[in-house]
């Protein structure tokens, strides 16, 4: 597959948002957001997601330029509408006041509704562990109803994803971070378009059967046509058997129920929902016992045996590994999501010609 090197993906990126009419600043945000994502291995959270965020801006469904409305203001409580705005916006903004505050109260507790796509969780557990906080956030995505819970054939849940943010001393903060689909949307999006290929039981048929095949998601589709997620038959499957149902459930309730931007449900306008929790360790371990404790138990953990063929990892690693070698190497993007983004690349009026320069293939 053709690599690209990461910052001509960012700057290319940044100017179709720009062109698309975002403000300089927001392009080069939403641009620095998805690349990103990619480094981290998480491609579904790439620039793959360009054509469709491009059309939710033409079509008034995602808005430019967006703050947060706070809905509910207390000392360790608040509320915020996302007005629709870019989830790379209006996320960092609902970080930033659960942030503040945390470090006021110890704890606080912020739920953003009427986002646009936050992207990836991850990013939003990082800004609270760079500002020294353990965060844990449940996300909906009101109007996507994808996931068939545990022993279903039919759509109930959207791919609900779970995130917790653990700061560290003298390393990265470790950083949970999953769909509570078995895969998230986009990697069936990505499989659809020639890239890595799903497991054989991420989705399930209306037969009950499990399957790989995307076409049970969008339908039958062409190469270069458009994914329609109405059109498939099927379902993704959630995670974990009855647990990870569970939990998806849960992300429904907290995230889209409890935060104002509705559970999962057709016919919705797509917003992601996100209900966070911050919790200043300092704070709630004022001798300072668990950094040093939180090390031991990880070094512990890893010292455990593998199994044949295995390698014993912890949240995070597989995603620090990918960035290594991205950057060095390139992100991977396949032909068809490369005319993808020249197409609408072009939809927005710009000259492309020698804008990207192809870097060596990543490992
Ligand atoms: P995934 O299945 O790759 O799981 C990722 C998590 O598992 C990470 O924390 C990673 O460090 C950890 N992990 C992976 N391999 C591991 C190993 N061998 N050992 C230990 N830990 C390991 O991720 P996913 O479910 O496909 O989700 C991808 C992204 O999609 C996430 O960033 C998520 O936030 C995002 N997402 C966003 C939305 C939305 O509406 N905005 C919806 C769904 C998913």
């Amino acid at each position: 597959m053709p690599s690209v090197a990461a910052a001509d993906l960012q700057a290319f990126a940044g100017r179709v948002f720009h062109a698309a009419g975002c403000a300089l600043e927001e392009s080069e945000r939403i641009a620095r957001y998805l690349v990103g994502a990619n480094l981290a291995g998480h491609d579904s959270h790439g620039v793959v997601r360009i054509p469709r965020y491009v059309n939710l801006l033409a079509e008034g469904l995602v808005l430019p330029g967006r703050e947060v409305r706070a809905v509910v203001d207390l000392p360790s409580l608040a509320v915020l509408d996302g007005e629709f705005g870019f989830g790379q916006t209006v996320a960092p903004q609902a970080v930033a006041v659960g942030v503040e505050k945390c470090r006021t109260q110890g704890l606080a507790a912020v739920a953003l509704r009427n986002s646009g796509h936050i992207g990836r969780v991850a990013d939003w557990a990082l800004q609270a562990a760079d500002a020294g906080l353990v965060s844990v956030h449940f996300v909906n995505a009101a109007g996507s109803v994808l996931v068939a819970p545990f022993d279903s054939a039919q759509r109930r849940f959207s791919t609900a994803p779970f995130c917790v943010g653990v700061p560290l001393p003298d390393r990265p903060p470790l950083v949970l971070d999953f769909a509570t689909s078995q895969v998230a949307e986009g990697k069936a999006l990505v499989a659809s378009q020639g890239g890595k290929p799903l497991p054989a039981d991420a989705l399930v048929g209306p037969d009950g059967e499990a399957s790989a095949d995307p076409r049970l998601l969008y339908g039958d589709y062409e190469p270069g046509g458009p994914r329609d997620l109405r059109q498939g038959a099927g379902a993704l499957r959630s995670f974990g058997g009855h647990k990870g149902s569970g939990l998806a459930l849960m992300c429904e309730l907290l995230g889209g129920g409890l935060s104002g931007n509705g559970c999962t449900a057709s016919g919705r306008r797509f917003s992601n929902g996100m209900f966070s929790l911050y919790i200043d360790p300092t704070r709630l371990d004022p001798a300072e016992v668990f950094p040093a404790e939180a090390v031991r138990y990880l070094e512990f953990v890893k010292a455990g045996r593998p199994i044949p063929g295995g390698e014993v990892l912890l949240p995070g690693e597989p995603e620090a590994r990918c960035r290594e070698a991205r950057l060095a190497g390139g992100v991977p993007v396949s032909d068809e999501t490369w005319e993808a983004l020249l197409g609408t690349a072009r939809g927005v009026g710009l000259a492309l010609e020698g804008t990207l320069r192809p870097a060596p293939p990543c490992r």
